[in-house]
C-alpha cells in the first residue's frame, strides 16, 4: 500500500491547493471534508475523496482503517472573525473540538505526524512588528481563540502520545494556481483581495475600506500577504521537517512586507486596468492596525523559498481565476 498524505479540508480554498501541489510533487493523497464551505470540484481528481465531518468518530476512523497514513495536513475548521464574535461556541466546537477527535483517531492509528493551519490571529494585538514566533500568543477573537487553543492541545497530545506538530501561523493568504484552474471561492466573501476583485468584475459596486483613521502610513490597516501556493508549499516541507527531525515547532508564514489596504486597491486597479470604486467606511470590529509576519525562521529551518515576492503578481494571479471563473466553482466542470 502507498503511504498517503491526508489532507482535512482539502476541498477549501487553501487545502485545494495544498492537494493539487502535492499530487504534482508525487504524494499519495487522501481528503476528507464536509464541503461546509468547500467545494468537491476544488479536489484534484488524482486525490481520493472521502466527505464526511472531522468530529465525527466513526467516519474518522473508517477513513484511517482504509487509508496507510504516514502524516496528517489539518485544514479544517471555519475561519471568519465577525462570525466568531457573534457565534463563538460554532468555532470552539467545529474547530477546537475537531482536533481532540482528530488526535484520538491519529493516537488509535499511530499516526505521529501533523501540520496544523494556525493563525496570525493567534497573537491578537501585536506589541511588536515584525512578529516572531517567540512573541505572547493573546488573541482578541474567538477564532483566534480557537486555533490557539488547539495548538496548545497539540503541545499535550505530543507530551503523552508523542504526536509531532509543526503549527504553521499564516498572515494574509491570496492569489491562486498559476493557470487559474483553482482559486479563491467563499460564500459569503470576506477577505480584501476577493471582494476588490468582485468590484472590478463589476458584481459589487464598491470597496467600503474599514477605517482610515489606524496609526499606520496612510491610516489604513497594515497586511503581511503571502500567496497560496507559496504557502502551501511550506506544508510539503513542514511534513519532511517532521519526518526528519521529529521535533514539533511554530512558524509564521508571510512575505516579511506590509501593504495598506489601500496600496493593495492601488495594486488592484494597476493589474486589473478597471477604475474600482472605494470609498472610507467605520473600522471593522478586531482589526489589529498592523500585522506584519517576522518569517525568517521559516526560511532559515524549513528552507522555505517563497516564489511570489510582489503583491501584484499575487493579486494577478486571483484575477485570473476570476476571469476565468466569474462565478467560482459553479463556472468549474466537475472531473
Ligand atoms: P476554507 O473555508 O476555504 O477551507 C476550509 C475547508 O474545511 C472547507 O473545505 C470546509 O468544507 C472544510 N471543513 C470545515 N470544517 C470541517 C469539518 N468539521 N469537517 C470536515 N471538513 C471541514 O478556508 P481556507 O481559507 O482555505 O482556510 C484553511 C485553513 O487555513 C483554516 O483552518 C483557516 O483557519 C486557516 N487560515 C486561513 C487564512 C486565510 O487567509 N485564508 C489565514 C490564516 C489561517
Ligand atoms: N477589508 C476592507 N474591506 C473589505 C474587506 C476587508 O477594508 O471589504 C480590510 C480589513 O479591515 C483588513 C484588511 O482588509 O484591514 C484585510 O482583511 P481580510 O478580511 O482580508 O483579512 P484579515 O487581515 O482580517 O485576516
Amino acid at each position: 500500500l502507498p503511504m498517503t498524505v491526508l489532507v482535512l479540508g482539502g476541498a477549501g480554498y487553501i487545502g485545494s491547493h495544498a492537494v493539487d501541489r502535492l499530487i504534482q510533487r508525487g504524494y499519495d493523497v487522501a481528503v476528507v471534508d464536509s464541503l461546509v464551505t468547500g467545494h468537491r470540484a476544488a479536489v484534484n481528481p488524482k486525490a481520493r475523496f472521502y466527505e464526511g465531518d472531522v468530529r465525527d468518530k466513526v467516519f474518522l476512523n473508517d477513513v484511517f482503517d482504509r487509508e496507510t497514513i504516514e502524516g496528517v495536513i489539518h485544514f479544517a475548521a471555519f475561519s471568519i472573525v465577525p462570525e466568531s464574535m457573534q457565534a463563538p461556541l460554532k468555532y470552539f466546537d467545529n474547530n477546537t473540538a475537531g482536533m481532540v477527535t482528530l488526535l484520538e483517531v491519529m493516537t488509535q492509528h499511530q499516526v505521529k505526524r501533523i501540520v496544523f493551519s494556525s493563525t496570525a490571529a493567534t497573537y491578537g494585538e501585536p506589541k511588536q512588528i515584525p512578529i516572531r514566533e517567540t512573541d505572547p500568543q493573546v488573541p482578541t477573537n474567538p477564532y483566534g481563540e480557537s486555533k490557539l487553543m488547539m495548538e496548545k492541545i497539540m503541545h499535550w497530545a505530543d507530551e503523552a502520545y508523542g504526536i509531532k506538530f509543526i503549527a504553521l501561523r499564516y498572515f494574509n493568504v491570496a492569489g491562486a494556481k498559476e493557470d487559474g484552474s483553482i482559486g479563491e471561492d467563499h460564500h459569503p466573501e470576506t477577505h480584501l483581495i476577493p471582494i476588490i476583485l468582485q468590484v472590478a468584475a463589476g458584481e459589487r459596486q464598491e470597496l467600503a475600506i474599514f477605517g482610515d483613521d489606524y496609526p499606520t502610513k496612510d491610516g489604513t490597516n497594515v497586511r503581511d500577504y503571502v500567496h497560496v501556493v507559496d504557502l502551501v508549499d511550506a506544508h510539503i516541507l513542514a511534513l519532511t521537517y517532521l519526518k526528519d527531525n521529529n521535533v514539533s515547532d511554530a512558524f509564521n508564514l508571510g512575505s516579511s512586507t506590509g501593504f495598506s489596504n489601500l496600496e493593495i486597491l492601488e495594486a488592484a486597479r494597476r493589474v486589473t486596468g478597471k477604475a474600482i470604486p472605494a470609498k472610507m467606511a467605520p473600522r471593522r470590529a478586531g482589526d489589529p492596525s498592523t500585522l506584519i509576519a517576522a518569517s525568517d525562521k521559516a526560511r532559515e529551518v524549513l528552507n522555505w523559498q517563497p516564489q511570489f515576492d510582489n503583491v501584484d503578481d499575487i493579486i494577478r494571479t486571483a484575477w485570473n481565476w476570476k476571469q476565468k471563473h466569474p462565478a467560482g466553482y459553479a463556472d468549474v466542470q466537475k472531473a
